[in-house]
């Protein structure tokens, strides 16, 4: 994952194009910086961020948290998606940043915004992954990483992480046997 540790708030004051000083003006029914020099505007749309709830032997493989938002708390391996990467690719890339596990895609778990200080809007892409091999290790955003039966995880932070598991649960039981 990108470290942005030193980096309050994605906010442009100056053009990123021309440099010059960002102004605010009514653009498609909203109030909007913009640079009257290159007509640069500064839309707000969300990141992109993919999370995997990673599971072996009916465990689930999550992190403690290193970094900002959220650091100290438990949570599934996430983290931003690269240009030129599939969802998919950021998912296994991840896990493996923050986990040293590998794994293979099983099927798309649910999708969710959610706003935060230091990147503002963030579109949460959540997939259900296969553990397929790897020893479990904390990455260099960590603070641990450990696997803990599906029945007894953690507190998160975001009710859409739980949800995301209970749905992932079902999912097993039903449809997959994921060893
Ligand atoms: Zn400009």
């Amino acid at each position: 994952m990108i470290k942005h540790k030193s980096i309050p708030k994605r906010e442009f004051n100056y053009c990123p194009i021309c440099g010059e000083k960002l102004l605010v003006d009514s653009i498609e029914g909203k109030d909007r910086k913009n640079c009257r020099s290159c007509g640069f505007v500064d839309y707000k749309n969300p990141l992109p961020c993919v999370s995997i709830i990673g599971i072996k032997e009916n465990k689930i493989a999550l992190i403690k948290r290193g970094i900002e938002p959220s650091k100290g708390s438990w949570a599934p391996p996430s983290g931003f998606m690269e240009a030129g990467e599939k969802p998919e690719e950021t998912a296994l890339r991840e896990l493996y940043e923050e986990t040293s596990l590998k794994g293979e895609v099983i099927e798309l778990l649910s999708v969710h915004t959610h706003d935060v200080e230091i990147y503002g809007s963030l579109l949460i892409i959540i997939f259900l992954v296969r553990i397929t091999g790897g020893d479990i290790k904390a990455g260099d955003d960590a603070l641990d990483a450990k696997f803990f039966e599906l029945e007894e995880t953690p507190e998160m932070k975001h009710d859409f992480y739980h949800d995301s598991i209970e749905k992932a649960k079902n999912l097993i039981k039903k449809r997959y046997k994921l060893k």
